[in-house]
């Protein structure tokens, strides 16, 4: 075993030299929200399909009133789905309603607003006051926003509500996107009890399973919880290799310098290669990344028991690997800047990431380090909203410096 700690970046370089990228499925559009794009979307439209009106008034000829003022014949009323009957001539209104199909012979609609109806035969007259009139003024036309065969969504896009509502407009009933990975997890340790037993003398119970699982969903992975592995290398091993099934593998707990620290021997035995253990990294220093090399490379996570550091290496490193799997580009945790409302005091070779509490006025992002007990403290945890990092380094932070958080709202 090295005894070399790697940085951070380094560690998160070699995660991405060796993450995967799945392959792809159809997907309904109904069910696409959060999935990635595997091809390029192409319309079958062109939107608006028609030159339209984008208010309710009057379509009108600009140069049948002066200055925008007028009395005009109306000879229809188009509502949005139907399609005007008559060309427009000098003197003439057609009453349309948004969303509508101009009249051929109509260079401008009049918003209803600034205009009066005028008692008449027929559909009757109307009275328009418009001082800014301009050709092409309240008008949408054809193709403005799309034409037949555009390009309107990438390959490799994160589907949000508003691609599934383009989607939709194009005529899509099903999307290529790329797979989700299935993450199997794997809690170790003899200490731990199911969440739902009561903990005997010396028990505690199982938080990091139920936790990384829900991570896993958050990040866009299928989660398998493996039942509890007791420190037991063919116990272990028999589990380990059951979540070998998985695309990746996420064990907790085992990966320090104990005595019962078993997972990086099974797993080197399991053919899994090691890439790194241990990084400058403070909580998380014990953690493990290693392949097994096979028709599609399979990344295993030793991550350290302690929630909270098994919560800052999900977030570091496993949710990049889960992102870039289901096709995501941009996969690196997204830092912000914010300004500390305290001093902080970072000490030693070791990238910090302390659970914080971030606000928004109108001097930006402040930011503020909470205390807790240590990386065990999942309670002091949940009152974080952010994780700010403080490079490796001696350095004594001013309130009012500025750092980089990792915002925790999507965790
Ligand atoms: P380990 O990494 O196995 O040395 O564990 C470090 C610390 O995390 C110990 O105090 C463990 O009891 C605790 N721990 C390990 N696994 C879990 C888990 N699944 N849920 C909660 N705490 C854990
Ligand atoms: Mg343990």
């Amino acid at each position: 075993m090295s005894h070399h700690l790697i940085s951070v970046a380094e560690a998160s370089r070699l995660v991405a030299q060796y993450a995967p990228l799945g392959g792809w499925e159809w997907a309904e559009v109904h069910r696409a929200l959060g999935r990635v794009t595997a091809e390029a979307v192409a319309t079958d439209i062109d939107s608006p399909p028609h030159d339209k009106t984008i208010v309710d008034g009057f379509a009108v000829r600009a140069e049948d009133l002066s200055n925008g003022v007028g009395e005009l014949e109306v000879i229809e009323t188009v509502m949005a789905g139907m399609w005007p009957n008559h060309i427009l001539c000098a003197g003439q209104a057609t009453r349309i309603m948004t969303g509508a199909p101009l009249p051929i012979g109509a260079d401008a609609v009049v918003m209803v607003e600034r205009t009066t109806a005028v008692a008449g035969e027929g559909q009757g007259r109307v009275r328009i006051d418009d001082s800014t009139l301009r050709v092409g003024q309240n008008i949408v036309r054809r193709g403005a926003a799309m034409r037949v065969g555009d390009e309107v969504i990438a390959a490799r896009r994160c589907l949000r509500s508003i691609e599934i509502g383009l989607l939709a407009e194009v005529g899509r009933e099903t999307v290529k996107v790329c797979w989700r990975p299935t993450v199997a997890v794997l809690s170790t340790g003899n200490e731990l009890v199911p969440h739902q037993d009561v903990p005997r003398a010396g028990q505690i119970r199982n938080s990091n399973g139920p936790m990384l699982a829900a991570a896993i969903h958050r990040a866009g992975g299928v989660a398998r919880e493996l039942p509890i592995g007791p420190d037991d290398p063919a116990k272990l091993s028999a589990l380990i290799r059951e979540g070998l099934d998985a695309d990746m593998l996420l064990i907790s707990g085992g990966v320090s310098a104990g005595d019962l620290d078993l997972t990086p021997g099974i797993l080197r035995e399991l053919g899994v290669v090691e890439i790194f253990h241990k990084v400058q990294l403070k909580p998380g220093k014990p953690l493990w990344f290693g392949v097994l090399r096979g028709e599609q490379d399979k990344l295993v996570f030793g991550l350290p028991g302690n929630p909270v550091s098994s919560l800052v290496c999900f977030l570091l490193f496993v949710r990049p690997a889960i992102r870039r799997y289901q096709g995501e580009i941009d996969v690196e945790p997204r830092m912000l800047r914010a300004m500390l409302t305290a001093p902080y005091r970072q000490r030693g070779p070791r990238a910090a990431y302390v659970p914080s509490r971030y606000t928004w006025n109108n001097d930006g992002l402040q930011v503020t380090p909470l205390s807790s007990q240590g990386s065990g403290d999942l309670r002091a945890m949940a009152g974080a909203n952010a994780l700010a990092h403080f490079p490796p380094g001696d350095q004594d932070y001013e309130a009012g410096a500025s750092i980089e958080i990792l915002p925790l709202d999507d965790v």
